[in-house]
């Protein structure tokens, strides 16, 4: 079970944590960035502590090396690991995921602990948190402080900072270390601005320069595809809810997908709310910087691309929309004049149950991001390099492919529900992604409209032999990959090919209003491929959703499950995708005359079969 890492004493961190007089490592399992953040800041705090800290990433890590991290003395390695999907661990801790669970290391001497980001809304509830916590203690580690768990669907920030108040002076009784007390602001990166302009200038490149100019495949996360929108158009009929059917152009780009992955869009920060940070930081946003981490030993030199211009900065690399998380409200504390609104600031950014219910009703309630803070706490003029230090990245959206590669070889489409809502203070918030492709909209005379894109491949696949039968569950956009799914079965049959029962039900609020697909849909029903189940929630006094008619249709869906069929549920995390998943459960109950326990136990042995699959979002 060794990692299948390049050369493992680059990759020691404990050698990395001795020639640098460390002893504290943070490992994080990250995403979407939230693990890493939290990585990062506990590092930073060590210093309070007497331990200097290093953040790890473990995919570019020796993770066997965790057996010599005994050999620095009073050393601790934490652990900030997401739970991603169906309770699975993030891109970048798969491999030590596997490693704990195949391997059997001695880590007897290995003190840790562990800090979990998940979701409540999802099923497999912090399971990698779960299960790391309770591996290392087996594999002989000593854990020195017990296992928090942050739920993102409720506040994760207050679950980190509340856990994170004790982890220390846990951390400090276990190792006999007294708090240096100091509770002083470091910066992790130096700043440095250029009066002539250097040669070589990123403008939104996510790694190489130039590399949306001069475009070279294979394609990632790091060297995005600028792909042509060919189609944007509006699905709904009426209503005030707009949505996208986006088709990006793939034809040069090599990229290759299937029913079922995700397309990842980087989109770009309005220019308004650019602007209105550089208005309120009193700073000239075309001035080229560079952020260089003072930590020399560290593989991350910069936080985003650097030099750039501060607008590029505000623009491509970081995220001004979200709301920002305590540890920027306590650094903001010190840029006002007003004492009034520094004492705010940091009220806000303590643990006390004051400030907890104030950042809970001031920046998540009212949902203020950076741009109202500033407005609202006028005397507040941050400097902006420490902003841009201090935001977390804009990331990537992620789309379901709502096409068959068998029907669009050369195209990628997408479903996208525009966000747009105004907040309790009054103002108009707007989706960063879905605002920005909403005016992407190509014209036969105008040169073509390009966005970045890359293509992340998923679970979520339909059954190799087409005759197996498919449930499919997608109201709302959770139908983009099943008009994937339906175009891929449609394809099969008119090759001659045999093609099981294909079910789909859909829900949405007015037929009139809201029906994507309708003609589409309608033709493959008419054609006999697809049998269609439709939900209108608003066409009728009582309100009907998918779930309603499952229940209805108990006999119809455990004579799927009973001909080795699949199930397919899509779509919004929160309340759709737990409520279907209970009537399946009494369904299968009831019609398999099973128990609540085998009932659950038949669900979790077709899910590890496969033959349950989610493709959910919050
Ligand atoms: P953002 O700027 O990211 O704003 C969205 C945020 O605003 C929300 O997270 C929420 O915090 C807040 N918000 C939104 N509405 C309100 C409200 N009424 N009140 C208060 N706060 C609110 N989306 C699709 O439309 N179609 C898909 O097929 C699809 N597939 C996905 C697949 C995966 C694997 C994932 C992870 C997500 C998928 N999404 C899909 C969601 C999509 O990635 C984006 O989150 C969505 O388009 C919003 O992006 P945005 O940048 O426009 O909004």
């Amino acid at each position: 079970t060794s990692l299948t890492m390049q050369n493992s004493t680059d990759n020691s961190f404990v050698k990395k944590l001795q020639s640098s007089g460390r002893s504290l490592v943070v490992f994080y399992g990250s995403q979407t960035g939230t693990g890493e953040e939290f990585a990062g800041r506990l590092a930073k705090e060590g210093v309070r502590y007497r331990m200097k800290g290093m953040v790890a990433d473990p995919e570019e890590c020796d993770m066997e090396d965790l057996v010599n991290l005994k050999n620095i003395p009073n050393s601790l390695a934490v652990f900030c690991m997401a739970t991603y999907g169906e309770g699975d661990p993030t891109d970048n801790a798969m491999e030590f995921y596997e490693w704990l669970q195949n391997g059997d290391a001695d880590l007897t001497g290995l003190n840790y602990a562990v800090f979990g980001l998940g979701n409540k809304t999802y099923e497999h509830y912090n399971e990698v948190a779960i299960y790391i916590d309770k591996r290392l203690e087996e594999l002989g580690a000593t854990r020195v402080y017990e296992l928090g768990l942050g739920d993102d669907d409720a506040n994760i920030e207050d679950d980190f900072i509340t856990w994170k108040d004790k982890f220390w002076p846990a951390v400090c009784e276990y190792f006999g270390i007294e708090s240096t007390g100091e509770d002083i602001s470091i910066r992790q990166y130096r700043l440095e601005e250029y009066e002539d302009a250097p040669d070589r200038v990123y403008t939104g490149e996510m790694a190489r320069l130039h590399s949306l100019k001069n475009q070279r495949p294979p394609y990632d996360a790091k060297n995005p595809y600028l792909a042509k929108i060919t189609v944007n158009r509006e699905l709904f009929t009426s209503g005030d809810r707009n949505c996208m059917h986006i088709e990006f152009d793939i034809e040069d780009s090599k990229m290759r997908y299937d029913s079922g992955d995700h397309l990842a869009v980087y989109p770009i920060n309005n220019s308004e709310l650019v602007e209105k940070i550089g208005k309120l930081c009193e700073k000239n946003l075309d001035t080229i910087f560079s952020l260089i981490n003072t930590d020399e030993e560290s593989s991350k030199k910069h936080p985003f691309p650097c030099p750039c211009s501060y607008r590029t900065a505000l623009t491509h690399y970081l995220d001004i929309t979200q709301n920002p998380r305590t540890h920027v409200l306590k650094e903001l504390a010190e840029y006002c004049s007003d004492p009034a609104e520094k004492e705010k600031l940091k009220l806000m950014a303590s643990t006390s149950p004051e400030g907890k219910a104030l950042y809970q009703k001031w920046i998540i309630e009212d949902n203020r991001n950076i741009v109202h803070i500033l407005e609202d706490t006028p005397s507040c003029k941050p400097a902006l390099d420490h902003l841009c230090e201090l935001l977390p990245r804009l990331q990537p959206r992620y789309y379901s492919i709502s096409s068959s590669p068998r029907l669009h070889p050369s195209t990628v489409h997408a479903t996208a529900v525009v966000v747009e809502y105004k907040t309790p203070t009054g103002r108009i918030n707007k989706g960063v992604a879905t605002t920005w492709l909403r005016e992407k909209i190509p014209k036969e005379d105008q040169a073509a409209l390009t966005v970045p894109i890359f293509i992340r491949k998923s679970q979520f696949r339909l059954p190799t032999k087409p005759q197996t039968p498919v449930i499919m569950i997608g109201p709302g956009t959770g139908v983009a990959p099943f008009r994937g799914f339906i175009q891929e079965r449609f394809s099969a049959k008119e090759d001659g090919k045999q093609v099981g029962q294909t079910v789909l039900y859909f829900g949405c609020r007015k037929k009139t209003e809201d029906y994507i697909y309708q003609e589409e849909f309608e033709k493959y029903e008419n054609n006999g491929l697809l049998t269609l189940k439709l939900a209108f929630s608003r066409d009728q006094p009582q309100k009907v959703y998918v779930t309603h008619l499952l229940e209805k249709d108990a006999d119809l869906i455990w004579n799927i499950f009973e001909n080795n069929g699949h199930l397919y549920i899509c779509g919004d995390a929160k309340s759709m995708a737990v409520d279907v998943r209970n009537v399946i459960l009494r369904i299968i109950q009831e019609k398999g005359n099973m128990t609540e326990e085998q009932a659950q136990a038949y669900y979790k042995k077709m899910e590890t079969q496969k033959r349950i699959s989610m493709d959910v979002w919050s």
